[in-house]
């Protein structure tokens, strides 16, 4: 195994760039980017609207009214782009029969997700990435499936961006699989995604990435007059909901509060999103959600996968779970007219760049370890090839301790590793990278003995 050790920054094999100045963008990607049309989003959502409910506790069997309607509309945009992937895509609306609950079902419902998937060109390639919205709307009245709930905004916004998304990605290749898909049920308690959640931890589905859009559209809230449509919310949690008793101790004893896998994607879509949309910022919020509250991605961390939730900077609760009313002047419900279509579109291309990446990246390194034998000021890392997937090389990955973000991005084309930076000051990642700069997910290093 070639090794190699960086005693200077100047280093002959190691390329040392701070944050992004060196790393330019794959052009299938900004060109992927640029296809994203703020005019198909609008048109996506003026047709959600007109289903006049997409309650979940809605008609699954009207033509033109109610949730079934307007998943089979869904399923019918996927299935027009699959004709187009030369059998790359399928399309179905994955259904199961939800039992009431008590609490937000009060009687049996067809649930359905509908869901295309665009299938990696690579047979050894296990690798899973979903982006997902949810189709769903609701009332003020949870329960009410029958009376108007337009939901453009919740949850259009997310809703169109995987459309988009399937639209413009289904026409290129990629090595790995990526999952478009608009679920059901996140008002009546997460059901869409906890059902889909659950069935791909029953059949130990590779994962490694899910991106739930969820209100992403409207530019301002209703409590200032601040309007922003240049930046936008990922959150991400901090400790791991899945099985936490059994990594408590190593994360406590390595510092690692901050760096679970869905902080590590958090930070991944921050770095990629910003590099391929401008004018726009990625904030990073270091909850698993809002205040309280939840969404689609929670199911998914709950099982053992990377998930976080991406959302406008800024909530209108004029806009928001709100019957359409005018009170005082004031108009109330979630309605298109009050949604920021450019910005919905630097959103979506957001996550498309992202997608991208990740299905364009090889696997991601193995073994990643760091050398605890000896006490040194030093760092010493090693790592075994991916599993699939052909790299460049790799990004060994640098910050403080109290710094958010990766400050350094140091490539390498070996697999072991002498830095001049101390373990104790600095947390340390490493990414494989294709030939065009496509990284995979960070791998945290284990001590190694
Ligand atoms: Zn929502």
């Amino acid at each position: 195994m070639k090794k190699t050790v960086l005693t200077a920054l100047a280093a002959a094999s190691v390329t040392l760039c701070f944050a992004q100045t060196t790393i330019v963008r794959d052009p299938e990607i900004e060109s992927m980017t640029k296809e994203v049309n703020p005019d198909s989003l609008r048109s996506y959502i003026t047709t959600m609207v007109a289903f006049g409910t997409r309650s979940t506790v809605s008609s699954v069997t009207e033509r033109k009214k109610g949730i079934g309607a307007a998943r089979e509309w869904v399923l019918s945009k996927f299935s027009q782009f699959a004709a187009a992937s030369g059998g790359r895509m399928t399309a179905m609306v994955d259904t199961t029969t939800y039992a009431a609950d008590g609490r937000r079902v009060k009687e049996p419902i067809n649930l359905g997700n509908t869901v295309a998937t665009l299938k990696g060109t690579d047979p050894n390639d296990n690798r899973i990435f979903i982006i997902s919205g949810h189709l769903d709307s609701r009332r003020t009245d949870v329960m009410d499936g029958t009376a108007d709930a337009p939901g453009a905004n919740d949850d259009g916004s997310g809703s169109a961006a995987v459309i988009e998304c399937a639209r413009v990605m289904s026409r290129h290749s990629f090595p790995a699989t990526i999952v478009f898909v608009t679920v059901s049920g996140e008002e009546q308690g997460l059901l869409g995604s906890g059902y889909m959640a659950k069935k791909a931890r029953a059949q130990n589905r590779n994962i490694e990435a899910v991106l739930n859009n969820d209100i992403m559209g409207s530019n301002n809230s209703n409590e200032t007059n601040i309007i922003d449509n240049t930046r936008v919310r990922v959150f991400s949690e901090g400790l791991p909901a899945y099985d936490l008793d059994k990594q408590a101790k190593q994360i406590r004893q390595l510092g690692l509060e901050n760096d679970g896998a869905a902080r590590q994607l958090a930070r991944y879509v921050k770095e990629v999103g910003e590099r391929y949309v401008d004018h726009l910022e990625v904030v990073m919020v270091y909850r698993n959600d809002r205040f309280l509250r939840g969404g689609d991605h929670s199911p998914y961390v709950e099982n053992g996968y990377a998930a976080v939730r991406i959302t406008e900077m800024n909530e209108n609760y004029n806009h928001q779970h709100q019957d359409v009313r005018t009170e005082k002047g004031v108009v109330y419900g979630d309605l298109a007219e009050f949604m920021d279509f450019e910005y919905l579109r630097k959103n979506t291309a957001m996550n498309l760049a992202n997608l991208a990446n990740l299905a364009k990246s090889p696997g991601m390194p193995q073994e990643v370890r760091v050398e605890v034998r000896s006490l040194t000021n030093g760092t010493q890392l090693s790592w075994k090839a991916p599993a699939y997937g052909t790299v460049k090389g790799y990004y060994i990955l640098m910050r403080e301790t109290t710094s958010a973000v990766w400050q350094k991005k140091i490539f390498t084309a070996s697999t072991d590793v002498k830095l001049p930076y101390s373990k104790d000051n600095y947390f340390f990642a490493v990414q494989s990278v294709s030939e065009n700069g496509n990284e995979s997910l960070p791998v945290v290093p284990v001590p190694g003995r």
